[in-house]
């Protein structure tokens, strides 16, 4: 893009004669070249939902709708909407299954979910956490409904994001980040109708409290009717908007709740817009340029790697997590 760019605006200074240049068209075509809006590439709406577990009603937008690296860092983005769980004593959940090769990061909404995994870390992430768990050579975890919220029941909202790990980290220790909603930085704006919560990567001067591998950056974006907030990640960034509540307007296209929209690898710089109170969450990052081989809970780098994954934990190194 930069380099077609360029060579119109050298062909422009070579072949038209000095005289006939305007100066001020010469400018504009060089900010139009560092500074570019996205287009949309595709606005999907949440596709029909499946199970994980009792608990876990998601709508799954990528891979499945998705060519498989289209979002890559992120390989998966399972969307629970909302739903009314009613009260039990037996909590919902997914039973104890592995992990390699990734991080999978859970976003809660609303609602409670318990975690607990083979390398002893356990955690309740509520409204507004953030649980990062980097499963990297193996771990094993179960995934429920908090007991006490369960008791109660109640409305339930949340995310979950698989994101990918590059060759040489695929192999590194577990670990696992509870991030809570009142240690993210805040963005706010002076006009105090947006707030962007930085989970992951920056947004102008507030960084984000999780760790990753690659540069990503993850953002929950709460605005007010009125609200427009300015978004800008390298052209080579991957980049989805998921629209968790409220309607927005991008590129004056109104994206409804529960949407994704995906954009094209075509500019640097977002506007979003609301006329009603919204969140919006946001993903961007740096592509992994390696191949990529997932099979169930495994995304690697080839067949063999599956299969040495499927080995490695027949043999129980994946450690051991009681049901
Ligand atoms: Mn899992």
């Amino acid at each position: 893009m930069i380099i077609v760019s360029i060579s119109i605006i050298l062909f422009n200074l070579f072949f038209i004669p000095p005289n006939q240049i305007n100066p001020n068209l010469f400018i504009q075509n060089i900010q139009m070249t560092m500074n570019k809006f996205r287009s949309i590439e595709q606005i999907i709406p949440p596709p029909a939902p499946h199970w994980v577990g009792n608990a876990f009603r998601v709508h799954n937008f990528f891979p499945g709708l998705l060519e498989m690296k289209r979002m890559s860092p992120f390989f998966l983005l399972d969307y629970g909407a909302k739903i009314e769980f009613p009260p039990t004593d037996t909590p919902r959940g997914v039973g104890v299954h592995p992990h390699r090769g990734f991080e999978t990061v859970t976003i809660a909404y609303h609602g409670k979910v318990a975690h607990h995994d083979s390398a002893g870390n356990s955690g309740v992430i509520g409204e507004g956490d953030v649980q990062w768990m980097t499963a990297a050579s193996g771990v094993l975890h179960k995934e429920y409904h908090e007991k006490e919220w369960s008791k109660k029941g109640g409305l339930a909202q949340m995310a979950q994001i698989w994101v990918n790990l590059p060759a040489k980290y695929k192999m590194s220790a577990p670990h696992y980040q509870a991030l809570k909603k009142e240690d993210f930085g805040r963005y706010r704006f002076p006009d105090r109708k947006a707030e962007v919560e930085v989970i992951a990567g920056s947004y102008r001067d507030i960084k984000g409290i999780a760790n990753t591998f690659t540069p990503i950056e993850m953002y929950n974006v709460h605005l007010k009717s009125g609200a427009e907030v300015p978004f800008f990640f390298p052209a080579n960034y991957n980049t989805g908007f998921l629209v968790i509540k409220g309607n927005v307007i991008i590129n004056e296209k109104v994206i409804p709740t529960d949407h994704f929209v995906l954009f094209a690898n075509d500019g640097t710089d977002i506007q979003l817009r609301t006329i009603e109170d919204a969140i919006v969450l946001v993903l961007s990052g740096e592509p992994i340029n390696e191949p990529l081989f997932s099979y169930g809970p495994f995304v690697m780098n080839t067949k063999q790697e599956i299969l040495e994954a499927y080995d490695d934990l027949n043999k129980g190194k994946f450690g051991y997590l009681e049901d």
